[in-house]
């Protein structure tokens, strides 16, 4: 069982940013930029390329409203995206509100107060729609 899927069924807390009866998205625990968040799908599969076409689809659909939310709550350039999966094998969509280049390397991190991730999840969660 992967560390996501525990906190999908709330064995381990997570800043929750969005949520539908297939998605989940929280904040990432050690951000490259503030409000960087993940999207996860509550099914656990590896690589995102071994989900359906249909699966994939949907991650994206709800990737795009969570970076929606994020635009709005979290003033940046834009949204960056990617995709690894190396540090946890259960597909996750990164989404990391970026001004800078480094804030898409994955080596670039800024550290938060547990106070900040609980208002950024807040924020970012009241323009989810
Ligand atoms: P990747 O698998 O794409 O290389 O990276 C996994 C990401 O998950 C990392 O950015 C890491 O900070 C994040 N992460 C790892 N464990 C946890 C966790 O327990 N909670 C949260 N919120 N994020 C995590």
């Amino acid at each position: 069982m992967s560390i996501f899927t525990k906190i999908i069924t709330g064995e381990i807390p997570s800043y929750k940013v969005a949520e539908n009866e297939d998605f989940i998205a929280f904040l990432d625990i050690n951000p490259n930029a503030k409000g960087h968040t993940l999207v996860v799908p509550k099914k656990e599969e590896n690589k995102i390329f071994d989900l359906s076409k249909e699966a994939y689809s949907n991650l994206m659909d709800f990737s795009y409203r969570v970076a929606k939310a994020l635009e709005k709550a979290v003033p940046c350039k834009r949204i960056g995206m990617s995709v690894i999966g190396l540090e946890v094998p259960h597909v996750h969509v990164h989404l990391v509100p970026t001004n800078v280049m480094s804030d898409m390397q994955f080596t670039h991190k800024v550290n938060l107060s547990s106070e900040e991730f609980v208002a950024l999840a807040e924020q970012i969660s009241k323009e989810f729609e």
